[in-house]
């Protein structure tokens, strides 16, 4: 690894090196411009060299000598490659074909008006399981519109696809044993969730019905996706929720729930044996359709209402002796777990299926927050990252007085990017939890996953789902560029990451996925401010920050509103008494943002070092859709404050 490009050598992206300037003069080149390189996920390693490959009019796959060698499997793995481009040629080098894909993955990024800058590049994912999730039963996306995010999973090397295809949104799978499902299950009234489902008038209609929304993928269809992406070097996981988010087969099977009527009940009857059969003939025709190992069934959220009172379930309990109404959800699970395993497929459940007593290879998907991944790993079970609080794409990415409806919460893709998915110490679990549940974590408080259960977290997964995202420009809206910070979490070591540089490289995507026809979000103006308490207590080092890159960030220090001529930020600076930062972001001599605000006096600053309890009161009169955080570091530990809208709550 060329040293020139290891973070903190660099003041700002891998094209200012001044190092990287000065080696270039002494080695006697030719003057010439730093060349910047902008490739999301970032190598493992990479050295950029003077000059250009000039591909001419001709292809990745024409202009590349590939060389498959197996011999290489021990150092680049089976998804790694090594990419050489000088002046006259480009090599690439893997042990498979998987490797030589994503080999020209990077090359195609690497393509520009001047040519392909000359590299070496070493390169291998962090984690086997690189992922994204889509929610197509609350709102239903076309087949088109999956194949489109196929296409940038692959560009940015995700490789698995989790399919969320059943929910109470409508059954979004035809199954021939069953055709009731989506014949009287995949259409609805209306399209707008909040008037559907939240107001309580939730209706079904048949297919067919004029004006009906909704709708369902044929198994040609599903043939097609499966392909497409096996073509990408993508696995497609289906999802069959079990044994709960399940209205919509009712409508057609009302038998397989206790009161045996439509509209009543979200959940299968857990005594009725029909009820297993029905599972079973499903993922039968499901496990005929996706060749991959792992399927995925659910197993949360569960209301148990109806099994209270029903005479199946309470014999089932007296029968089998289970824990009360407690006892069913796993007992169910246990049985589909068997089931898939006695099939040669692997159990794929939300966290909530840490209930159970689970097969060593069962994969546990950790939704609230990190703990469900956190202790399936010590107990031995592998485990995906995918923390609501983090990475749920449906959560606003800047503040919610400038955005469409979303579900909840507040996720900018810097939080995204903070996030380390093997908290295998206590001080990166506490900085997790800290983000996950935006106040201060104690490390002492959070219990990290086993060093030598580490390799059990196999991956992270950002999740879409689809309540509030109506259809396609929303749901690109959503995903991108927060997509990006997923797929460098997921494929670049943990060493290698630096959001000082992601941010450079990932404002140069916006314009390109935009060319390629999606609806980005353009990043938000709103700047940030952090502070730090420096000189042994008697200073606060005031930092600005901002996603979009360049921008010009014009700040006062004397009270007044930022005009165009106030100072320019150009580094963090230091305040010694109470000072009111007011900063905004400028372009072309107007100001463009909303104004922060924020008083920064030392013993405030002080003050927020120390832990404490948000107030009860707090969470109760402030939705979370407007709580922020704010996040510090003093001698390594992590401290947060909570601010509210625009104002800095003083708490604690
Ligand atoms: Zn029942």
């Amino acid at each position: 690894m060329n040293e020139r490009l290891l973070p903190g050598r660099i003041r700002s992206g891998w094209g200012v090196s001044i190092l990287f300037l000065c080696l270039m003069a002494l080695s006697g080149c030719c003057s010439h411009e730093a060349i910047r390189v902008n490739l999301i996920p970032r190598p493992a390693e990479m050295e950029v060299l003077s000059g250009y490959f000039q591909p001419g009019n001709t292809t990745v796959d024409d202009f590349t000598t590939v060389v498959v060698d197996n011999s290489r499997m021990d150092a680049l793995g089976r998804e790694g490659y090594e990419l050489t481009v000088d002046r006259s040629s480009v090599r690439l080098t893997a042990a498979t074909q998987t490797g030589i894909f994503y080999g020209k993955r990077t090359l195609e990024q690497l393509m520009t008006d001047k040519g392909i800058p000359c590299v070496r590049v070493s390169d291998r994912p962090r984690f086997a399981y690189r992922g994204m999730h889509m929610d197509v039963s609350r709102h239903f996306f076309p087949k088109s519109q999956v194949l489109k995010m196929l296409d940038e999973m692959a560009r940015y090397k995700l490789n698995v696809f989790h399919f969320h295809l059943t929910d109470n949104g409508g059954w979004r799978i035809r199954i021939d044993k069953y055709p009731r499902l989506t014949a009287e299950g995949a259409f609805r009234t209306q399209r707008d969730w909040y008037a559907w489902w939240d107001r309580n008038a939730r209706r079904y209609l048949p297919e067919g019905t004029p004006g009906a929304y909704g709708g369902y993928f044929t198994k040609e269809d599903i043939r097609e996706i499966v392909t497409y992406a096996a073509e990408r070097h993508i696995t497609v996981i289906p999802e069959i929720e079990f044994p709960a988010h399940s209205d919509a087969v009712f409508i057609g099977y009302p038998e397989l729930c206790c009161t045996g009527k439509p509209y009543t009940t979200g959940e299968f009857c857990v005594g009725n044996e029909q009820v297993y059969t029905f599972m079973e003939d499903v993922l039968t025709e499901v496990m005929e359709l996706f060749p991959s190992k792992y399927i995925h069934i659910g197993g949360d959220e569960a209301r148990k209402v109806a099994w209270a009172t029903c005479p199946k379930c309470q014999a089932l309990i007296e029968r089998e002796r289970l824990d009360g109404i407690q006892g069913l959800q796993p007992y169910m699970i246990a049985r589909i777990q068997d089931f898939l395993a006695s099939k040669g497929r692997v159990m794929v459940g939300w966290d909530e299926i840490l209930h159970n007593e689970l097969h060593s290879e069962t994969l546990v998907m950790s939704y609230r927050g990190q703990k469900g991944a956190i202790e399936a790993a010590n107990r031995g079970n592998y485990a995906v990252m995918t923390p609501g609080e983090v990475l749920y794409f449906d959560w606003y990415q800047a503040d919610p007085s400038t955005q469409p409806r979303a579900m909840y919460g507040y996720s900018p893709i810097k939080k995204m990017y903070a996030f380390e998915p093997v908290p295998a110490d206590p001080e990166s679990a506490a900085r997790n939890e800290s983000i996950i549940r935006a106040e201060f974590v104690d490390p002492a408080a959070v219990e990290p996953i086993r060093a030598d259960r580490a390799d059990r977290i196999v991956g992270v997964q950002g999740c879409t789902w689809a309540e509030y995202i109506e259809d396609e420009e929303q749901q690109e809206y959503m995903i991108f560029p927060r997509l990006l910070a997923v797929a460098e979490l997921a494929w670049t070591p943990q060493e290698k990451r630096e959001w000082s540089d992601f941010k450079v490289r990932m404002n140069s995507h916006i314009p390109l996925l935009q060319q390629r026809g999606l609806n980005t979000f353009t990043l938000s103006d709103e700047v940030e401010i952090t502070t730090r308490i420096r000189s042994g207590n008697k200073a606060v080092e005031v930092t600005l920050d901002c996603e979009k890159y360049p921008a010009e960030i014009r700040y006062t220090l004397d009270g007044t509103p930022p005009t165009p001529d106030a100072s320019l930020y150009e580094a963090p600076f230091t305040v010694t008494d109470s000072t009111v930062v007011r900063a905004a972001v400028c372009r072309d001599g107007v100001i463009r943002s909303p104004e922060r605000k924020q008083l920064v006096t030392l013993a405030a600053e002080i003050d927020n070092y120390y832990p404490f309890d948000v107030p009860e009161i707090f969470r109760l009169i402030v939705p979370s859709t407007i709580v922020r955080y704010r996040l510090f570091f003093l001698g390594g530990r992590l401290c947060a404050a909570l601010k509210r809208s625009r104002t800095w709550l003083t708490l604690g």
